[in-house]
This record gives C-alpha cells, structure tokens and sequence, in this order.
C-alpha cells in the first residue's frame, strides 16, 4: 500500500517503516530511562552533601551539650542582660550562686546553652536550629507536625529522616538528628523517666536549600539536554542509514520491475507485458468505443540470416529492427517482442487505416536500411499483418487470431509485404 504523506522511500517498505517506528520507540524510552536513572542518581547526591552537612552541624551542637552536661552545667557571670534559666527552678535547682567576692553566676546548662547558640546561629544567617522533644520542659521547643512525626519514627527505630519543603518563601532543607539519653542527661531528664538509650528528642536543623533547589533543576536541564541530543543523534543516524538503506532497495525494486517486462536482447517490452497490454487496452477500447489497432511483424527469412551470417549477426538484425520500428511509434504505441523474430504494436486510437500506413512505413524503413558489422552488410525485409477491433470481437483473443492469419497471408503471399484483415 502506498502512504502519499510519507517520505518517498517510505511510502512501500511497510517492514522498514514498522521497524523505524519501533527501533524509534525502544531508543527514545530506553535512552530516557538512562537518563531518568541518572536524573536520580545526581539529585541524590546532592541532597546527601546537604543531608551531610546538616548532620554535621547537628553533630556539633550534640558535642557541646555533651561538653556542658559532662560538667553538670557550666556557670557564667550574670551581667546586665543575661537572665537565670527558669527551668532550673522547676527542676529543684538554684541557678544562681554568689562568689566570694560579690559576683552573681548563673548556670548555662546544656538546654539554655543550645537556644542561644541558636540564637547566636539565627542571627549570623547560618543554619537554623532547635531541640525538640515529645515531652518538653520548654514550650519553645514543642515539635512541629514533620517534627513530631520524625520523632515517632524514630521510636519505631527509622534514622537519617530529611524533608524539603517548597511552600515557605524560600526552599528551605530539614533534618534530624535523635537525641540519645545519656548518664550525664539523667540529673535533669530523669525526673522525666528517661533512661539511658531512650530517644528523649532530636536536633532539627534547617538550612537554606535554594542553591540546592537550583542545582537540582540545572542536573535536570542537563540531563534533559543530554538525553535530548542523544536520542536526537541516534535516530538521525538510524533514520539517514535506513533512508539510504530504502532508496536502494527501491532502486532494485525499479530495476526488478523493468527487468520482468523487457525484452534483454532489444529492449523492447517482453511478450507477457505486451500481451496484458492488449487484453488491457482491448477492454478500455470496447469500453470507450475508440478503436483499437494490432500489428504483427515478422522478419522475413531470418533463419537464412542466422545461418549465413551466424547468430551473433542475427543478434545484430533483431536490435536495429527493433530501434526502426520504436522510432517509428506514436506516443501511445505499445511494442514488444513476442518471439524470436515476431514483434507486435498495438496501436490505440488507431483505425485499420492508420495502422496499415503505420505498418508500411515500418516495412519501408526496414527494408531501406542496411544493417553492417565490419564483415558483413545486409537488408532484411518484414512482412505484417494488421487487423482492428470490430463488433464481433468478444474477446482480444480473436483479433490476435487475426492479426497473426494476416501475417500468415502475407507470407503466404510472398513476403515483403502488409495484408490487413
Ligand atoms: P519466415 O520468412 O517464414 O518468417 O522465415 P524465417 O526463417 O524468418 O522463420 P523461422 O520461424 O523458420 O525462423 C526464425 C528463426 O529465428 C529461427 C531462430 O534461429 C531465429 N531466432 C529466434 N530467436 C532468435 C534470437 O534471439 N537471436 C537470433 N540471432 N536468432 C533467433
Ligand atoms: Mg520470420
Ligand atoms: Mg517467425
């Protein structure tokens, strides 16, 4: 079946066309899944190197509060500004002690420590953070709802929770980090029921991820472009080898095609083609009423020839025959070579008039001519004989009969000659 809106080549091969159209489908998808692997495979390395340095800085404050709870809690000067811990007070313990020489200290334990640095953090634009606990002594440090639910997760024993949230203003990166009991957290956080080894909270860190965010989306516009070009380039190849590919079996089609209806010795149309010809042309005249011409041609004596001259030279005869009676076709002529030495023209549109002058001319022409080789140098005669469609004709089977009864009749009739019937 021919598809008019393909390219020309693709238009026949159904075969290359199903297989472009799939080779085109399994490339295009597997090339994406590659690239949608290493789509994922990036992202999470970059949101690991943020994950890392988040633990990182929740690593260090966890050493810190260590450091203080080791010593129970460390004391600083309480100058104008700094305030006692009023949790301390809840907890049964003075925070305030007086020095010998008049100076008020106050404790900073690991709690009242961790919010200022935090604090401290907040306000020099680095990473946000804070304690929180299921059971806090600090309103302040009451989780929030991805808080509250690492923290549950981490009592069923999950770590390493993240979560980037996109809804505030700016993309920020959140993480977690449990908050182990250990001896030096009992004095305080006993009270509370904790044992070493319970959870008893987490550091919750959060940190700008807008260059996060951006270098995600510049792996995925690489990525993209990556797989675009890829893919763009293997099926510019496949598709150039498979149009060259079609063209030339395209090419041989062609030449098959012509090869099944010539004639290889003159070039002419072979028999089987000249006769689906006249069956064809035959139906169109009686369809149409237009008349319908046959002529049948045969050189005369031509067995001499061959046996004078040799086959080759015959070989020689036939061709410039041939080129005689092609030069002297109209347009719409059909001609072909039905045997040896027998050649038949069907000549639509053609009255038996008209296709007798037409004989006589080829008759003549062939009959002028000398055919040479460098020994030789003969002339041929043909004879012809030539009928039209009539009324009586049922099928193209009978002007053939009678087209060759009048070639018969002018052989009879001593040759050289056109009879029509
Ligand atoms: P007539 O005038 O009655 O037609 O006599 P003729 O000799 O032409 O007829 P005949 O049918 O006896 O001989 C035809 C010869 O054509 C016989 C055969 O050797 C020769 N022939 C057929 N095909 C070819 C061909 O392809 N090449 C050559 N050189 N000769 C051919
Ligand atoms: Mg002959
Ligand atoms: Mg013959």
């Amino acid at each position: 079946m021919v598809h008019k809106n393909w390219p020309r080549p693709f238009q026949y091969f159904r075969d290359v066309r199903t297989f472009l159209l799939t080779i085109s489908v399994v490339v295009t998808v597997g090339i994406a899944v590659i690239y949608l692997f290493r789509y994922h495979a990036v992202n999470e390395l970059l949101i690991q190197t943020v994950r890392h340095e988040a633990e990182s800085f929740a690593q260090l404050i966890v050493l810190t509060r260590h450091w203080n709870a080791e010593y129970g809690g460390v004391y600083v000067e309480k100058r104008p500004g700094v305030t006692s811990n009023p949790y301390l007070k809840e907890l049964g313990i003075d925070p305030d002690i007086r020095t010998a020489d008049g100076r008020i200290l106050t404790m900073r334990n690991p709690a009242i420590m961790t919010r200022e640095i935090s604090q401290l953090a907040r306000r020099d634009n680095m990473a946000e953070f804070h304690m929180v606990s299921l059971k806090s002594l600090n309103p302040e440090n009451r989780p929030d709802d991805f808080e509250k639910r690492s923290l549950e997760r981490f009592e069923r024993g999950e770590r390493d929770i993240w979560q980037i949230e996109r809804s505030g203003e700016k993309p920020i990166f959140r993480y977690i980090l449990p908050l182990v009991t250990e001896e030096s957290c009992l004095p305080c956080h006993g009270k509370q029921g904790y044992r070493i080894g319970d959870i008893r909270g987490g550091v919750s860190v959060i940190i700008p991820a807008a260059g996060l965010m951006s270098r995600m989306s510049t792996n995925r516009n690489n990525i993209i472009i990556d797989a675009v070009i890829t893919i763009g380039v293997l099926l510019a190849i496949l598709y150039l080898f498979a149009w060259k590919l079609v063209v030339r079996l395209e090419d041989v089609q062609e030449r098959l095609k012509h090869l099944a209806v010539t004639d290889e010795l003159t070039e002419l149309k072979n028999r089987r083609y000249i006769m689906e010809q006249v069956e064809r042309e035959y139906q169109r005249a009686v369809r149409t009423g237009t008349p319908l011409s046959l002529v049948l041609i045969d050189i005369d004596h031509f067995k001499k020839v061959n046996d004078t001259f040799g086959h080759a030279f015959g070989d020689a005869v036939l061709k410039a025959v041939a080129r005689d009676m092609r030069e002297s076709l109209r347009t719409y002529d059909l001609l072909g070579r039905i045997g040896g030495e027998e050649f038949l023209i069907a000549s639509p549109g053609s009255t038996l008039e008209e296709a007798a002058a037409l004989a006589e001319r080829i008759k003549e022409k062939i009959r002028e001519k000398t055919i040479a080789n460098k020994d030789h140098s003969i002339s041929v005669t043909v004879s012809a004989g030539v009928t039209s469609l009539s009324g009586q004709d049922m099928q193209a089977d009978s002007m053939l009969a009678r087209v060759d009864d009048a070639l018969y009749q002018a052989k009879q009739g001593g040759r050289d000659r056109v009879v029509t019937a």
